[in-house]
């Protein structure tokens, strides 16, 4: 069993409307040396594909993005929820439906970041309807670049949003894929489709 699914079993709560917490090593605590060894496989996972750019969303999948920059030598590029006045010429930005919150926002990237010559690995802590990484990747549209996959630290698989988009053709590359989870049952894993 691999050591991310060891922790979910071990510190993983269910909340009500499939909220899985991990805050004892990820969301809020972080086990540092777990989050190396998430990006050292997402690292070879993507190895062959001349990454130029990491991108995720803040906050939580930050470090896990950092990380994994760190192996491929590019930078690391998180969408802010909120534009800053100082941004306002110039940025990409895409609607998005958070999954934890249940209100929409709109992430932004400043276009100085991002250019058509960019390929673009995807990173994010959790992965459920899929809303966040289909933003990212409008974001990455808009700029002319190339989404070449994402790095995914938890799928919630019974939420579908990553089967779709491997259907559509993404290469998603999760450390830990939930089959089912429930507050008495607890957490079950799936292999990737
Ligand atoms: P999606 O956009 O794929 O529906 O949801 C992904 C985003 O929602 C992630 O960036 C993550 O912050 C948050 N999220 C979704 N499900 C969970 C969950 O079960 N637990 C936590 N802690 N965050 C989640």
């Amino acid at each position: 069993m691999r050591l991310i699914e060891e922790k979910i079993l071990k510190y993983g709560k269910v909340y009500p409307g499939n909220v899985l917490k991990v805050d004892s090593f990820l969301n809020h605590q972080v086990d540092v040396p777990l989050i190396a060894a998430l990006a050292q496989e997402i690292y070879q996972h993507y190895n062959s594909c001349a990454v130029t750019k990491i991108l995720t969303i803040e906050a939580s999948g930050i470090l896990l993005a950092g990380m994994t920059a760190q192996l491929f030598h590019v930078p690391m590029l998180f969408a802010k929820k909120s534009a800053a006045k100082n941004m306002s010429d110039g940025v990409y930005t895409a609607k998005v439906r958070s999954f934890t919150h249940g209100n929409e926002y709109t992430m932004v990237v400043s276009k100085e970041y991002l250019n058509k010559d960019d390929k673009v690995l995807l990173i994010d802590d959790f992965l459920a309807d899929g809303n966040a990484l289909r933003g990212l990747m409008e974001i990455v549209k808009a700029a002319g670049a190339v989404t070449v996959g994402a790095g995914i630290a938890i799928e919630k698989g019974f939420q579908q949003g990553g089967d779709k988009l491997r259907e559509e053709g993404l290469d998603i590359f999760s450390l830990a894929i939930i089959g089912s989870m429930d507050a008495q049952e607890g957490v079950t894993f799936r292999s990737a489709m």
